[in-house]
């Protein structure tokens, strides 16, 4: 019968950021969610089946410091707290920072729902020699608690059968807590003048008390008479002298307080091992020299040194010397027609063949980029340059899209829905993709070995001009009236230092990077194919048909477009060409070379090779630094386009945001190749450098004039005079 259908029974997770949600989540769900090691990763909540139970389904929710509806992460945990009303929460706090984390678990017990407290991060507070009675604590809080290290998978499946027990039971938390006399008489008085919200009276009324605005709507939209309340509030406010929310803000860590002493030993009194670390990592003259110093490391080795051993043997031993001759030899010996060869050897192979080839480097560094998230160094890198980008008006918060960008900028400029004022959200989606992504990889490996073979720190150097355009965009926009404000505040919690589990690490950067394996097969096959079309049929006096490739239909379309890049020193229709496909996505720029060029690295006389001819189609240095440079910053790809589009939520900005990275880059490829080409002997005097100067002047007129403030301030001035 219907009813004897069995229920799904829903428990969620919630917590504050970092305190391990989505690891407990992994643990339960056996899916391998992306682990983040910085607060604001998981916005929206994701749901999964627990192991070994079909009916009940595990909620990961963003994570929170408060239940109040501040920011997108509160009102997103909230409603589904409260309007979606899971069967019972798994409250994770951690419990190396267990004062901090109880703020949060004071407001969930009030929510009338099954609570289970799971003491997360045990693992580290028995290194750190501290000792916490849960057992007290559960009794002096009112619910349930385990112990857990959801990372070593300890205590996950303990807490979710506590869970489930007390949902099917239907045991709300019994909140121990009471507020002082007065304030619980006037959540009586409360409570009195609002009935009929059931078993959440009490979470009411607090919030009314305190004027949580999501509530004050709710209830007028119910047409109650809000006055009474209002009375009550106001009066006890005049007596305690205070606002309200700070009333039951001081006297919640008043009660936490009082947990603390009572249940938590704390040996450690000197500084843990993660404070040492901090002293100098965090340190206010070291911090940046030695990011610096780290990510020069991981760009070195993984673009520049291992990376191109065993780029340089797939693409030349494993696809240039063994598939394409036997694929090609195949095709001949089966007696394929010629445009099938070439379609199959030059086009497919050629092409996803030279963007597969730079796939171990994109691997090798995600797995760097993974390590240093996982183990904690990442989040200290955000509060690092929350230093340096507070003074030029942007928060921290901005710089954790930006290292997610580092994989992929799509998530990152997804991940930029944590920041909470407009103008910085805006400014950091339009500046985000400027961080080289996985799929810049190849063009800078492709460009750095082919001109730049001895220059070591080519790599590094791409991504630190990444951040030196965000910076520069961050000056130059906050200076308008768009942009002008003071950056929000950034706080955020520094998880303590652990050696990142092999499996989280791998399982990391397996989520990043399969992504570009799948995209090789998809999109850049079928750019593939199509440019080998393109490149290989034209119109001649005899009519449409396979013609040599400087007579092709790509050839026209690329001399087409070419002059918009003359000035820029890379005015040839191959690299042209190659610009504009690397709009599709970027490792099309090496797959257009692949195919028009040809794979192959033996230099032979009759086959130059794919690198010495990239090498010998930029005549001096700076040509090539000039394309690679454009091709970095210009307008990124459609996948990241279109999350743009997403986020602006408007085409105007979308518009504004694509237009303005392409001008900066052309700006900064012009200034490369016309004054780098007359400075290195490549170019002599003329009326491009003229042009470049002025762009240059105009650069520094924009970094070191006045904020839009000022100036706004004295027009008005003399408005008013007139
Ligand atoms: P969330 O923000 O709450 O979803 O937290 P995550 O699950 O992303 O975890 C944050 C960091 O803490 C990750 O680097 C985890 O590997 C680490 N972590 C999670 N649980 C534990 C644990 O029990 N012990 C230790 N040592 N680390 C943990
Ligand atoms: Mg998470």
């Amino acid at each position: 019968m219907e009813e004897e259908r069995k229920m799904s029974i829903k428990i969620a997770l919630a917590g504050n950021p970092n305190c391990g949600k989505t690891t407990m989540f992994n643990d339960l769900t056996g899916s391998s969610q992306y682990v983040g090691n910085w607060p604001g990763v998981t916005v929206e909540k994701k749901e999964g089946k627990l192991r070994g139970h079909k009916d009940v389904i595990i909620t990961d929710l963003p994570g929170i410091y408060s239940l109040s509806p501040y920011t997108l992460e509160e009102v997103v945990s909230r409603d589904y707290l409260l309007k979606e009303k899971p069967d019972a929460v798994i409250n994770l706090v951690d419990g190396t920072n267990l004062e901090r984390n109880l703020y949060l678990t004071t407001q969930i017990l009030e929510l009338g729902i099954p609570v289970v407290l799971a003491v997360n991060m045990i693992d580290l507070v028995a290194k750190n020699g501290d000792k916490i009675n849960t057992q007290k604590l559960g009794q002096m809080l009112g619910c349930e608690v385990v112990e857990a290290s959801a990372l070593k998978g300890k205590g996950s499946m303990q807490a979710a059968e506590k869970a489930i027990a007390l949902a099917k039971a239907g045991a709300a938390a019994q909140p121990k807590h009471e507020f002082s006399k007065q304030v619980e008489q006037a959540l009586d008085a409360i409570a009195d003048a609002a009935p009929g919200v059931e078993n959440n009276q009490r979470w009411y009324a607090i919030k009314l008390f305190e004027r949580d605005e999501k509530v004050l709507e709710q209830f007028e939209a119910e047409g109650r008479n809000l006055q009474p309340i209002e009375r009550i509030t106001s009066v006890l406010e005049e007596e305690l002298d205070d606002d309200s929310e700070s009333i039951i803000t001081n006297e919640r860590y008043e009660y936490i307080a009082k947990l603390m002493k009572s249940c938590v030993n704390k040996r450690s009194k000197g500084m843990t091992t993660s404070d040492k670390i901090d002293r100098i990592v965090t340190n206010r003259w070291l911090a940046l020299p030695i990011f610096a110093a780290v990510m020069f490391v991981v760009y070195f080795i993984s673009v520049s040194w291992i990376g191109t051993i065993v780029t340089d043997w797939t693409n030349d031993t494993f696809f240039g010397e063994w598939i394409q001759p036997a694929v090609g030899g195949w095709l001949e010996a089966i007696g394929a027609a010629d445009w099938l060869n070439g379609l199959v050897v030059d086009g497919i192979i050629g092409g996803v063949g030279a963007v597969l080839g730079f796939v171990p480097q994109m691997f090798i560094l995600f797995f760097f980029l993974s390590i240093l998230e996982d183990c904690g160094y990442m989040a200290r890198v955000a509060f690092i340059m929350d230093r340096i980008f507070r003074k030029f008006g942007l928060s921290g918060k901005s710089f954790i899209p930006m290292l997610i960008s580092s994989g992929c900028g799509v998530p990152g400029i997804m991940a930029t829905k944590t920041i909470e004022n407009e103008k910085d959200r805006r400014m950091t989606v339009m500046t985000t993709t400027f961080i080289p992504c996985g799929a810049k990889l190849p063009v800078i490996a492709l460009i750095g070995g082919a001109m730049f073979p001895s220059i070591f720190w080519m790599a590094p150097a791409m991504y630190f001009l990444g951040i030196v355009a965000v910076i520069i965009s961050g000056i130059i926009l906050k200076k308008t009236k768009m942009f002008a404000g003071d950056p929000a505040p950034f706080v955020m919690e520094l998880p303590q230092y652990h050696f990142p589990a092999p499996k989280g690490v791998l399982i990391h950067m397996w989520e990043r990077g399969k992504a570009f394996i799948i995209k090789a097969g998809t999109v850049i096959f079928v750019a593939c194919g199509l440019i080998w079309f393109l490149s290989s049929f034209g119109f001649t006096s005899e009519g449409f048909g396979m013609v040599e490739e400087t007579e092709s239909m790509l050839a026209a379309i690329g001399r087409f477009i070419a002059p918009i890049f003359a000035p820029l020193g890379f005015g040839n229709w191959q690299a042209a060409v190659a610009t504009v496909s690397g709009l599709v996505a970027k490792e099309n720029v090496v797959g257009t070379f692949g195919v028009l060029l040809g794979l192959g690295g033996d230099v032979t006389e009759s086959d130059p090779g794919l690198l010495a001819q990239i090498s010998a189609m930029f005549p001096y240095g700076a040509a090539a630094l000039s394309f690679l440079v454009f091709n970095l910053l210009c307008a990124p790809c459609f996948a990241a386009i279109g999350a743009i589009r997403r986020e602006m939520a408007s085409a105007k900005w979308t518009w504004f945001a694509i237009g303005y990275q392409t001008v900066l880059a052309y700006a900064a490829a012009l200034m490369i190749n016309q004054i780098g080409g007359l400075l290195t002997g490549g170019l002599s005097f003329g009326i491009g450098t003229v042009v470049a100067i002025l762009v240059l002047a105009l650069l520094i007129f924009l970094l070191f004039r006045p904020g839009t403030r000022n100036r706004s301030s004295s027009l008005r001035r003399a408005g008013a005079s007139a």
